[in-house]
């Protein structure tokens, strides 16, 4: 049977709709935790998430369609969903192209999603989480958090950015609450390749080199940067974020942990 610590916490994952979000939001449901989620997507995608989580363990969980790049939708979606005492910061985005021809339009919408949304909702839930002694928030960043690499100027901006943004969150919030009530942590998760829907067009790039074979160019993809040349799943990831949510994770904290398969010990 699943141990539901998160029983009576309330938990909001951004970019729920799908790849991570949608894998997160249903493990912490399966914990016990009460979850809305916020995504694009149409209704049908939004419903089959919805459906998910909902089977996964929280049968009123609830859907925010706030886009993230507008912070007046952040702050709307941030009051209706109260008080929470897990927050996800995980919706993104990614856009390839060398710095030089990158369009403006593109910096201003990874930025905005990627970096500027996670301080917005964390601003909202901060004071509260502070307040009560128990808060737990994690950052879905990436090797591009601590590494770079070419053609990734925003991305990596924006997920260097949230590094250290949690950093000060962490340390600001670090001497809230108590062993018992299990503090207020902070922390990134930074994964190397995920299959998700977000690296399709640099597999199908890669594809296209190899004569349009998928796996050959998921293999190239691997090769270049990930030793154990293997893609982790969704649901790794959300195993991660479960365990910085107990109590026994309390002094993890400014943490950004990477899932990468060696990619940051070269
Ligand atoms: P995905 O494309 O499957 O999911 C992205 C989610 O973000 C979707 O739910 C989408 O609706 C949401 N989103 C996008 N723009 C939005 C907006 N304007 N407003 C609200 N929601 C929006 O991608 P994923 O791979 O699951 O990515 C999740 C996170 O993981 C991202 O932050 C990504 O940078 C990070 N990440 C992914 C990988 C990987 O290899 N897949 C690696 C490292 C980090």
């Amino acid at each position: 049977m699943t141990d539901r610590f998160l029983e009576g916490r309330r938990a909001l994952v951004t970019g729920a709709t799908s790849g991570i979000g949608l894998a997160v939001a249903r493990a912490l449901a399966a914990a016990g935790a009460h979850v809305q989620i916020n995504g694009l997507g149409d209704a049908g995608q939004v419903e089959a998430a919805l459906a998910a989580v909902r089977a996964a363990g929280d049968p009123g969980a609830l859907h925010h369609g706030a886009d993230l790049r507008d912070p007046a939708a952040i702050r709307a979606m941030m009051a209706l969903a109260g008080p929470l005492d897990v927050l996800v910061n995980n919706a993104g985005v990614q856009f390839t192209s060398p710095l030089g021809s990158l369009p403006d339009e593109r910096w201003d919408q990874i930025l905005a999603i990627n970096l500027s949304a996670c301080f917005h909702t964390l601003k909202a839930v901060l004071p509260g989480m502070q307040a009560r002694g128990f808060g737990r928030v994690v950052n879905i960043a990436s090797v591009h958090g601590l590494v770079a690499s070419v053609a990734k100027a925003p991305y990596v901006a924006a997920k260097h950015g949230l590094v250290g943004l949690s950093k000060v969150a962490a340390l600001e919030a670090a001497a809230a609450g108590s062993r018992e009530s299990g503090g207020v942590t902070v922390n990134c998760v930074c994964p190397g390749w995920v299959e998700t829907a977000l690296i399709e067009p640099q597999i199908a790039a890669r594809a296209a080199q190899a004569g349009g074979d998928r796996e050959a160019g998921i293999r190239a993809l691997l090769a270049e940067k990930q030793p154990s040349g293997r893609m982790a799943l969704p649901e790794e990831i959300a195993a991660l974020v479960l365990f910085l949510c107990r109590r026994a994770a309390h002094n993890i904290n400014g943490a950004a942990l990477p899932v990468d398969g060696g990619w940051t010990a070269q």
